[in-house]
């Protein structure tokens, strides 16, 4: 593509294309990026730079990208059965194979799927069925979801009041009613004084304490990521889940670990629920569900939450028009046929995630960097202005967005969240790869530095 496309595309964008989370004007005067293609873990963009995709899209483009078997079945699926609803006893051989092998990877207990179109319509399905299964256990009082300051779990209004991003609620007189919400297991950014063990701890009480406050008979479940991703790739210290377990064996509460991000192979293994030895109710999943090449979602229900809704509940009004579509079903489950085939999960695991755990762990010596973090194929850098006090940098954000923005002229995506540099590379990522994505932060941190 000409650069003179490049400059008609970019004014076309800027006169009709209102995109998500952005400032218009900002992105006016920078100017979009218009990215044309893609292969393996690198893009391409209109002026024809190759970028290594460090954020496998947003975080879903776990199989990597040109994976012409995905292209396939959603070909083959569209000329057959392009579409047809879920609804009123109807169903699809995609959509119910997808089902089956999602509950093969899933934990034990966990044998349901109950499809969507994101993420987002994935924790508004929560929602309702959290409100559902306590009505219909009689205690419809148990309303009330708590959930964790600066977690993410969508932009609809179910997913942004679910999640904890400030920002979000204050545009739109958000949570809404019934959610409420504890701090974040966030050890360096808050822990103090405390040890790590000692901080872990002390943020899951925060999750018993609520619950005293609220009342046991008020409280109906718990969310969280296993790992905060657009947070900062937050990882709870080791004590966290350990003792968020303790406590929901006390009380009597749904427990809902959003896999949006962590789920398909992400930590290593199929779900971080596997890897935190995790026991949800509810599991929303999608993102690298199809590996991010069609749109899907959904909610993985454990055994007991489906026996009362299925038992009990009769017709439970809600689903998507998209629920279960034929042609993301037959993505999906090529998607994980190849992750299968080609034992993806199995290569995180032992091969790709110690190696750029390693790797990065060495960026931690550069004198901008305060705390590197990772858990299977995430990563944080949290950039600092001085390492021995954790001072930040005045105008949080300033720096990390002048990092991601060095990051691009150096051929890399990175995310920033305020100045934490994150990473989530498609799970195919080779070593070279690694080590070139390392090279080039480490680069990006000599310019800033
Ligand atoms: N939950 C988590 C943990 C996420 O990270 C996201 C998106 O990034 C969502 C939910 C929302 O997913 P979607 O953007 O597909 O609606």
């Amino acid at each position: 593509m000409s650069k003179l496309n490049t400059a008609a595309l970019q004014a076309m964008d800027a006169a009709h294309y209102l995109h998500p989370f952005t400032d218009h004007k900002d992105l006016g005067a920078r100017g979009t990026r218009i990215i044309e293609r893609a292969e393996g873990v690198y893009l391409w963009d209109s002026e024809g730079n190759k970028v290594l995709d460090g954020m496998a899209g947003l975080w879903c483009v776990n199989i990597g990208y040109g994976r012409t078997e995905l292209a396939e079945a959603a070909y083959k699926q569209m000329l057959k059965l392009p579409y047809y609803n879920s609804f009123f006893q109807c169903t699809n051989p995609p959509a119910i194979e997808l089902a089956k092998a999602i509950a093969e990877v899933a934990p034990e207990h966990m044998n349901h799927v109950f499809f969507t179109g994101s993420g987002s319509e994935s924790n508004d399905t929560v929602l309702r069925m959290v409100r559902r299964y306590w009505d219909l256990k009689g205690k419809p009082g148990k309303k009330t979801i708590i959930s964790r300051v600066n977690g993410y779990h969508g932009s609809t209004v179910a997913g942004a009041s679910l999640g904890g991003m400030s920002v979000m609620h204050e545009q739109g007189d958000l949570p809404i009613p019934g959610i409420v919400h504890i701090p974040q297991p966030y050890w360096y950014g808050e822990g103090g004084d405390m040890s790590p063990d000692e901080f872990g701890i002390w943020a899951a009480q925060q999750l018993e304490a609520k619950i005293q406050e609220l009342g046991i008979d008020q409280v109906g479940a718990f969310i969280a990521e296993p790992i905060q991703g657009a947070g900062g790739v937050i990882i709870p210290p080791d004590t966290y889940w350990p003792e968020i377990k303790r406590i929901l064996a006390k009380y009597d509460i749904l427990l809902v670990i959003d896999e949006v991000i962590c789920g398909f192979g992400r930590t290593g293994q199929w779900f971080a629920s596997q890897h935190y030895d995790l026991k949800p109710d509810l599991m929303p999943i999608a993102k690298g569900m199809t590996s991010g090449y069609l749109p899907m979602g959904g909610v993985i229900v454990s055994d007991r939450v489906v026996e009362t809704m299925v038992e009990h509940g009769g017709e439970f009004y809600h689903g998507y028009t998209y629920s279960g579509h034929p042609a993301s079903a037959a993505v999906g489950l090529e998607n994980l046929r190849i992750m299968r085939d080609e034992k993806i999960v199995e290569y995180v695991r032992e091969e790709a995630a110690p190696y750029l755990q390693e790797k990065i762990a060495g960026l931690a010596e550069h004198r901008l960097v305060g705390e590197v973090r990772g858990v299977g194929l995430l990563g944080a850098i949290e950039l600092v202005k001085d390492k021995a006090t954790r001072e930040r940098f005045p105008d949080k954000g300033t720096v990390g967005t002048l990092c991601r923005d060095l990051c691009v002229a150096n051929g890399l995506v990175m995310r920033a969240v305020g100045d934490t540099m994150i990473m989530s590379p498609p799970l195919v990522i080779s070593r070279s790869e690694i080590d070139e994505l390392v090279d080039k932060a480490w680069k990006v941190l000599d310019q800033v530095a």
